[in-house]
Formats: structure tokens, C-alpha cells, sequence
């Protein structure tokens, strides 16, 4: 991907592969621990565009803010079409 980075030991594309887990709270803490420490450092993963873009400048803006409110993260599950969160 033109651009890509790699910050917090994970490329963009990585990332956006993973989001949906990480919505579902299905990654590890190690994991998701990665995936946060990129997006809040990639100003490029949001510009992607495609369906995960708005979830990414979502995410940015929360881990650059503060907790992400229960209500917005339904928002963002059902944006983006995600199933029930599996127990
Ligand atoms: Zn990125």
C-alpha cells in the first residue's frame, strides 16, 4: 500500500485486517495493545478510505481523547455491520 507504515510493530494493512477483531474484543492484549499504539501515532491508516475508514478516525480520536463511549462503539459496530459479539 502506497505509504504504509509501520508503527508499534504493525504495518496499516495489518491493522485494518484486524479491526473488526478488535471492535469484537476478540485480540489479545498484546495484540490490541499494537493495534492501539499504531493507530494512535498513524494519521494514515483513517485515510485509507474503504469501509473501515470511519471506525479508524473513530478509533484515533478516542485513543487520542479518552475512553470511547459504550453508546458510540454500538454506533461503530453496527456501522460497520459486525455481528454479535460471540461469547
Ligand atoms: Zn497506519
Amino acid at each position: 500500500m502506497r505509504g504504509e507504515r509501520e508503527i508499534g510493530g504493525l504495518r496499516c494493512s495489518q491493522v485494518l485486517a484486524q479491526l473488526s477483531e478488535y471492535f469484537d474484543g476478540e485480540l489479545g492484549d498484546l495484540e490490541r495493545g499494537r493495534l492501539e499504539a499504531h493507530v494512535r501515532e498513524c494519521d494514515h491508516c483513517a485515510r485509507f478510505g474503504g469501509v473501515f475508514a470511519a471506525a479508524v478516525r473513530a478509533l484515533h480520536t478516542k485513543l487520542r481523547a479518552s475512553a470511547l463511549a459504550p453508546a458510540v462503539r454500538e454506533r461503530l459496530r453496527a456501522r460497520l455491520e459486525l455481528p454479535p459479539r460471540r461469547t
